[in-house]
């Protein structure tokens, strides 16, 4: 009993507090882009905390994404304790290439590619949601209802933790040019995949998240069908954020389709508390949706050669600090945190 009481009176010390979960990932070979997408999700502080009180919970028997899940949780669980300074996440590569096996081998890969299918898989393992049914909407029913009634349908098929952090909701929208008809969809996103300006190489995020939902013209091939002309029309396509999700993943296109090029921008990102909102990007007008930047995947060098590093900020200390692999930083200025390698952003909505 005696030990138990003094281990836990120092945890209580604000200095072990504050060093709780700076542990570094080994590289078992070209693994940067996922120890760098594993410290992010290590300081997603919902998901981090509910793997560590659910480590054990989830056998290691299971199908192959219940076996990703449970070599995650313990993981995680082993990087938040105390006087751990690395660990290898030998098993969890091994578990997630038996699923995804284009990451079988130990080449270099996109880290937000696999953070995608990380995600997916660990949402399927903890999918409680049901099967089947059909979704019939009343016309007549008012987009924000639309959007309700999609989003619940949605949510009953696909009911996980996961869904809860992650997956907001799209708004698109088609008008057409000839009737001026217009037609909404609702669709959930589990990140933003922002395109970069071609004009200049230094611009802000709000450039980017412009382009992402500024109206684009379909015409051509790519022209829809107008249910008011009964016709194929060029239309305008635009999108709106109808449901904010609790954390906010933004990926910055850098690589080009043929991956052969990267684009080298330096894109100003918000990186205080509520710093960046995204209100007026909402379906709605004047909602807030503020967010406050807890996590970075960088990525420096080319495309072919690079290398993947994290910048994370400690839940309690809230400093920032980066994990390069097995090696952490000190306490890095923020300052430090915009740079030309920024890859994927990661925000968490503000209370
Ligand atoms: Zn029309």
């Amino acid at each position: 009993m005696p030990l138990v009481k003094r281990q836990r009176s120092s945890l209580e010390n604000d200095s072990d507090q504050n060093k709780l979960g700076l542990c570094g990932l080994r590289n078992i070979g070209n693994t940067c882009f996922m120890n760098s997408v594993i410290q992010c999700l290590s300081h997603t502080s919902e998901l981090s905390s509910f793997l560590r009180s659910h480590h054990g919970s989830y056998p290691s028997s299971g199908n192959k994404d219940q076996q990703i899940l449970h070599e995650f949780a313990k993981l995680i669980s082993e990087m938040w304790t105390a006087n751990v300074r690395s660990v290898a996440p030998m098993e969890l590569k091994r578990a997630f290439s038996r699923k995804h096996r284009m990451f079988s081998d130990f080449n270099q890969q996109d880290a937000q590619e696999f953070l995608r299918f990380f995600l997916d898989s660990l949402h399927l393992a903890l999918n409680t949601g049901s099967k089947g049914g059909t979704l019939y909407i009343d016309d007549k029913v008012s987009d924000n209802k639309k959007a309700d009634l999609m989003w619940n349908w949605y949510s009953s098929h696909e009911n996980s933790l996961i869904r809860d952090l992650f997956v907001g909701q799209l708004k698109s929208t088609l008008k057409c040019s000839t009737c001026g008809n217009t037609s909404v969809t609702f669709d959930p996103f589990w990140d933003l995949s922002v395109p970069l300006p071609l004009s200049s190489t230094r611009c802000k995020l709000d450039t980017c998240l412009n382009l992402f939902i500024k109206e684009e013209v379909l015409d051509g091939n790519d022209m829809p069908n107008c249910s008011r002309c009964q016709a194929r029309r060029k239309s305008t396509k635009s999108f709106t954020i109808q449901r904010f999700p609790k954390y906010l993943v933004i990926h910055l296109k850098r690589f080009s389709g043929t991956r052969f090029s990267k684009l080298s921008h330096l894109v100003e990102f918000p990186t205080s508390a509520r710093e960046l909102d995204m209100g007026s990007y909402g379906s709605n007008s004047n909602s807030s949706a503020q967010y406050s930047l807890y996590a970075i995947s960088n990525h420096m060098g080319s495309t072919g050669g690079g290398h993947y590093v994290a910048l994370c900020k400690h839940p309690i200390s809230h400093k920032w600090h980066e994990f390069n692999d097995n090696i952490v930083s000190d306490a890095l200025p923020e300052s430090f945190l915009v740079s030309p390698s920024a890859y994927i952003l990661f925000y968490e909505r503000a209370k």
